[in-house]
């Protein structure tokens, strides 16, 4: 095989391939335009729609869009009625975002380590860190798998714990039949970028309770008791009062524009996804590298993010190097987490340190999440295979 390219030899692409780069269709361009046409920006109709889309696709009874799945989290946390003192236990695995979220609230975060294999929060370490002030937990279906809900809604239950589910990876997530987001109290989704949907920017918050969806609708918007739609529609004026400590986090109809139209091709994105993925698993068998566990049964997995644990034991490679080599090739690659307990802010904070999450820390400064975009062609995922074998060979 020839050389990589971090050692002199000519790189497998000659454009670059971006990480998570969304695919945008005509479609989404068509609405964009529709709705910039129909002079309604703002939180309107388009945003109504895709609630409506999005709680028939989960099979959700309410569904609030927001600006962000940072803002879905600290709305919920706003909602739980978090007080100072209050903990909440989430995994020492995810986006710095679950964890700010809680801290907002005005609660204090409490790291449990993850499964090696599975990478989700361990259920048995959630109920070792239960203590009297122990409120909420907050489990991340990372990379897509399916956190153990059974045992996760158990543990709640016995200890009158509220559940909300960060599900930024999750959107086509099922566990048993039931669809992530739809276990806890609230189901929080993000339509960044890089996400299985995409408007660029957004987040949803699924909700059981009608009590707390007109409550999340309320804080999404300065606490305002009608939102601008109402106001500002044809209905003529109407005053508004502010009847709780509201956040901007409303989302816009430019936004749910492009969402309604992406989550139209949510389930055929999946399928081309769950193809690279095999893809994947074929060509890197016999690569001296940890792959992503099989998908468990009765489970469904969103295939958000394909992971590969690279050991520089068994590679002769450090994870750095391996990134830096892979993006010789012109292959992006991204590092979905470092753990949480690994970032200065958190340990002066908490006392956070790596070696209390040895599961986490150890996966967090392995991993590599390679490109599953449906954007993707059969030839960039050529590439992608390329890249990997040639870089690994080439430190043999
Ligand atoms: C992306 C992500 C978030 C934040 O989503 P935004 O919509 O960007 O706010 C939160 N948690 C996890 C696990 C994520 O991957």
């Amino acid at each position: 095989m020839e050389r990589p390219a971090i050692l002199g030899g000519t790189p497998v692409r000659d454009t670059f391939l971006v990480f998570g780069s969304p695919a945008i269709e005509e479609s989404d361009i068509r609405e964009v335009v529709a709705c910039l046409r129909s002079g309604w920006l703002g939180t309107g109709p388009r945003v109504a729609q895709f609630e409506r889309d999005f709680s028939r696709y989960k099979g959700a009874t309410h569904a609030v869009a927001v600006s962000s799945c940072t803002a879905a989290l600290h709305l919920s946390m706003v909602a739980v009625g978090l007080q100072p003192g209050d903990e909440v236990i989430t995994t020492a695995l995810t986006f710095c975002a679950t964890c700010n979220a809680i801290a907002h609230a005005g609660a204090t975060p409490v790291l449990v380590d993850v499964d090696p294999v599975t990478m989700n929060i361990d259920p048995v370490q959630i109920e070792r860190s239960i203590t009297s002030r122990t409120r909420a937990i907050v489990p991340v279906h990372f990379a897509g798998r399916a956190c153990e809900m059974g045992l996760i809604t158990e543990l709640s239950s016995r200890h009158e714990l509220r559940i909300i589910e960060d599900c930024a990876h999750a959107i086509e997530t099922e566990h048993h039949g039931r669809k992530a987001g739809t276990f806890g109290d609230f189901g929080c989704f993000s339509f960044y970028v890089t996400k299985n949907v995409t408007a660029g920017e957004g987040g949803m918050v699924l909700t059981r309770s009608e009590e707390d969806a007109a409550r999340l609708k309320v804080l999404a918007l300065h606490g305002m008791s009608k939102d601008a739609w109402t106001r500002f529609g044809d209905e003529g004026y109407k005053h508004y009062r502010v009847v709780d400590g509201g956040f901007k986090y409303n989302m816009i109809d430019l936004v749910a524009a492009i969402g309604c139209e992406q989550l139209l091709r949510v389930e055929q994105n999946w399928l081309r996804r769950e193809q690279i993925w095999q893809r994947y698993l074929e060509a890197f068998r016999d690569l001296p590298v940890v792959l992503p566990a099989a998908v468990e049964p009765g489970t469904r997995h969103a295939y958000h993010l394909f992971t590969i644990l690279i050991d520089e034991a068994r590679t002769g490679v450090s994870r750095d190097t391996f990134l830096e080599a892979l993006a010789a090739e012109n292959v992006g690659a991204g590092v979905h987490y470092p753990s949480l307990a690994e970032h200065p802010y958190y340990q002066d904070q908490y006392g956070w340190r790596p070696e209390d999450y040895r599961e986490a820390t150890q996966i967090g400064r392995q991993t590599v999440s390679l490109p599953l975009s449906v954007k993707l062609s059969d030839s960039d995922v050529d590439d992608v295979v390329c890249a990997v074998s040639r870089v690994l060979h080439g430190y043999e």
